[in-house]
């Protein structure tokens, strides 16, 4: 019987040939699948550090700014007035520190918890007074000297917190900049930054 080339029986070389193009092809289509699926995956580590959440502090934009700028300028305690701004009647904190500070508030009113500004920024002789008062650090007391105070960089403040609000500032307020500076006083609360 005469045979056409088409019916022809394979050679071996050929269907080696083609078994290898098919495995390639396959091998090409689960790769990009496997690549599409990790590209599409949600990012649970960035969101959990606040790196992909729009409200944290390093998002909001004040990152890269010298947030101890006007202390180093105006030296502490002797920064102006109007170079300040106000977070609640008569305590104030240098620009980028107040932002933060609102922000955390309305969070933590949000949450249905409260807090009180007891102190913010402190001039000189309103930090001599306080040493006069509560007694320098060094010998027992709790104030800083004169001149050393974060208190008179704009950065610090000391709140009145319940101790669910107080909860709650440890476990969110690093998100909005804020970290507690001082051991052994879960009132003082200063703002950091990206520093
Ligand atoms: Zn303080």
């Amino acid at each position: 019987m005469m045979r056409f080339p088409s019916q022809t029986p394979r050679s071996l070389f050929s269907r080696i040939l083609r078994i290898g193009i098919v495995a390639t092809s396959l091998t090409i289509v689960i790769a990009s699948l496997i690549g599409f699926a990790y590209a599409l995956w949600p990012q649970k580590e960035l969101v959990a550090s606040g790196f992909a959440n729009p409200t944290s502090a390093t998002a909001v934009g004040h990152g890269t700014e010298n947030i101890g700028l006007l202390g180093a300028k105006y030296g502490n305690g002797k920064i102006p007035t109007n170079e300040l701004e106000e977070i609640a009647p008569g305590r104030k904190l240098v620009p980028a520190a107040a932002e933060h500070f609102i922000q955390m508030k309305k969070a933590l009113h949000k949450d249905g918890h409260e807090l009180q500004v007891n102190s913010a920024y402190r001039t000189l002789a309103e930090q001599e007074r306080l040493v006069k008062r509560q007694g320098l650090l060094s010998d027992g007391g709790t104030a800083a000297p004169a001149g050393e105070s974060e208190h008179g960089l704009g950065l610090s403040v000391d709140l009145k917190l319940s101790s669910e609000a107080l909860q709650w500032m440890e476990t969110r307020a690093g998100s909005f900049g804020f970290k507690n500076t001082v051991q052994g006083e879960p009132w003082h609360w200063t703002y950091m930054g990206d520093r």
